[in-house]
């Protein structure tokens, strides 16, 4: 029933011994990279005698993961890096994170360790519907569930149909699918005359990578006749594997052997007590490559160290509630609203005003941006009007990896706030 019984059930004193030496053996490794060193050096950060200690110590933000890209938090020679991966949607500056091969051994260990625990076995079926990729979600999953020893699929996203047949024909049982799609593929379902709890073997989804309720999960479970297990993690961090349901499904377990967690006030930064909401800090532990020493996830959730009943002693992080930034996912894309500013600000024929809407569209997430016309510059035809409606489309999605909807309205037409602008509307219900 355990991957790793030691690790997983260790006490939780023991766990704050290992934490604290895998801290100071992070701290010894992150010194060789340009950012921490400058930083350590400058703050005369030594050894730390305790894991409270960690409290002294600045975050780390994607921000300053840009301003280093592309090397400056790289902790080992280059020739010993075996891999990149980078967070999702973003083409400006992205954040790039390293694997040498430790690095990559150890991910796929810990996201072994993951399916292991909501039952997947040898024997299995695995399909992943994840983007193979820089994203971390296609590459994380598969050699997991190749550790595992799972015959895995590497369907990667999209074609319904396809993916469909691949689960008759090859008689997948667990798959790896971003809630939304799981939701969507229903309709592909009734398209193929198909009942998933008749015609198919699925026993077990891997859900994550974007924010998602219970119910949907519950509607996924029923529509499909499994069980879904929620996944989380951040590139970053190593991708998926940080953080994952047990069979109870009340609460992630954040692997602490691999990453330290607090639990912070997005506006002061002080730490919180367990049991309280605010913005999830990561240390990494066991990274060679690109140690990241309290690093902001900008995700807001919540810890319990209360004894779970799967007998595993790691502690539990509620379902992501929100986050402490701007930032949208959109079917598990991120992306920044000023990213989409960039783009049309770059446009002439764009006016002064825009919004951005996100709705559900068939469980999908649709993206909408309504665009004022400058009057001045823009005096031509119907055909020109459409020709530029899909130029601005072609420019975002060159930005954004996500193919948005470009409705443009007349000059002066779109809402003006009195205070700040509100230019995001997000209208998909908490589902
Ligand atoms: P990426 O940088 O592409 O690895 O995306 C990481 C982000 O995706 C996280 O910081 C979260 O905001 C979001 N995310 C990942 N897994 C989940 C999950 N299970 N629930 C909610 N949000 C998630
Ligand atoms: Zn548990």
């Amino acid at each position: 029933m355990y991957w790793d019984k030691d690790i997983e059930t260790m006490t939780a004193s023991a766990l704050r011994d290992l934490q604290l030496r895998k801290v100071n053996d992070t701290l010894a490794r992150a010194r060789n990279s340009k950012y921490y060193g400058q930083l350590l050096a400058k703050l005369g950060v030594g050894q730390l005698a305790s894991l409270s200690e960690l409290e002294q110590l600045p975050f780390t933000t994607k921000d300053d993961l840009r301003a280093g890209f592309p090397y400056d938090f790289l902790a080992i020679d280059r020739q010993d890096c075996v891999r990149l991966h980078s967070s999702s949607g973003t083409t400006g500056i992205p954040t790039v994170v390293y694997y040498d091969r430790f690095d990559v051994e150890m991910w796929a260990s810990l996201v072994a360790r993951c399916m292991y625990m909501t039952g997947a076995r040898p024997g299995d079926v695995f399909q992943n519907m994840m983007g193979y990729g820089l994203f971390t979600g296609g590459l994380g999953f598969h050699y997991g569930a190749e550790k595992l020893g799972m015959l895995t699929v590497p369907a990667g996203p999209g074609n319904s149909q396809r993916q469909l047949w691949f689960m008759r024909q090859f008689g997948t049982s667990v798959v790896h699918v971003l809630p939304s799609y799981a939701m969507h593929l229903q309709t592909a379902c009734a398209e193929a005359g198909m009942d998933p709890k008749r015609d198919l073997s699925l026993r077990i989804a891997f859900i994550g990578a974007e924010p998602h309720s219970v119910e949907i999960r519950q509607k996924i479970e029923a529509f499909y006749g499994l069980k879904a297990y929620n996944s989380y993690g951040l590139s970053e961090m190593c991708g998926p594997g940080v953080a994952f349901e047990c069979p109870q499904q009340e609460g992630m377990h954040i692997w602490e052997d691999a990453f330290y967690a607090e639990i912070v006030d997005p506006r002061t930064g002080r730490v919180l007590d367990d049991g309280a909401e605010g913005e999830l800090v990561l240390t990494t532990l066991a990274k060679h490559a690109m140690p990241l020493l309290r690093y902001r996830t900008r995700d807001l959730t919540r810890l319990s160290r209360e004894a779970c009943a799967c007998g595993r002693t790691h502690v539990r992080m509620d379902r992501i509630m929100g986050r402490s930034d701007d930032m949208l996912i959109i079917n598990g894309v991120n992306l920044f609203p000023v990213q989409i500013e960039k783009v049309l600000m770059k446009i002439p024929e764009i006016g002064r005003n825009y919004l951005i809407e996100v709705v559900k569209q068939d469980y999908m997430d649709k993206l909408i941006i309504k665009v004022e016309l400058d009057g001045n510059a823009f005096q031509g035809t119907l055909d020109q009007l459409e020709h530029l409606q899909r130029r601005i489309c072609d420019k975002l999605r060159t930005e954004l990896v996500v193919t948005p909807t470009v409705k443009l309205v007349e000059a002066g037409s779109l809402p003006v706030s009195e205070g700040k602008a509100k230019r995001v509307y997000d209208l998909r219900k908490a589902e």
